[in-house]
């Protein structure tokens, strides 16, 4: 279903233009209007999610059908030495659209971007105990 004020909705069923790469019955990928690098695309499922967590499964194992596709595209065609797949989720994870999009960016050698995070430390005991929260 479409939610009327997404923009994302829109944009994926073609109520407003947009640069689009690929589309299918599921996706439209667009590029970014705000690219971290060349290529930045967006994957848009035609149906409304707010995020990954109202996603339906067919459609999330459907998206990284498409990204395998953009990357080999991008790969090809922009010759990148590397890419990004992001997902955000939640304002406090960086989501500012809340229309489900998988961020598909392309990485250049000394392109000046920072896509990755501040790794931190563990002991075993630590991680022993995340594990059981997550799982029992
Ligand atoms: P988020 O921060 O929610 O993961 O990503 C939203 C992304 O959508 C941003 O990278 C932003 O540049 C992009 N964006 C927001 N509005 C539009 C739009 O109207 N058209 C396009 N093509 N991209 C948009
Ligand atoms: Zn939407």
């Amino acid at each position: 279903m479409r939610k009327e004020d997404c923009i994302f909705c829109k944009i994926a069923n073609g109520e407003i233009p947009s640069k689009t790469l690929y589309e299918d019955d599921m996706f439209r990928v667009i590029l970014d209007l705000g690219p971290a690098t060349k290529g930045h695309a967006l994957i848009l499922p035609k149906e409304h999610a707010a995020n990954l967590y109202e996603l339906p499964e067919e459609t999330a194992a459907a998206a990284m059908v498409v990204a395998k596709k953009m990357a080999q595209k991008m790969k090809e065609k922009l010759h990148c030495d590397g890419l990004n797949l992001v997902q955000n989720n939640g304002e406090t994870a960086g989501q500012t659209v809340m229309h489900f999009h998988l961020h598909v960016i392309p990485r250049y050698n000394n392109d000046g971007q920072h896509i990755l995070w501040n790794p931190g430390t563990s002991t075993q005991e630590e991680l022993e105990a995340v594990r059981k929260e997550i799982t029992e």
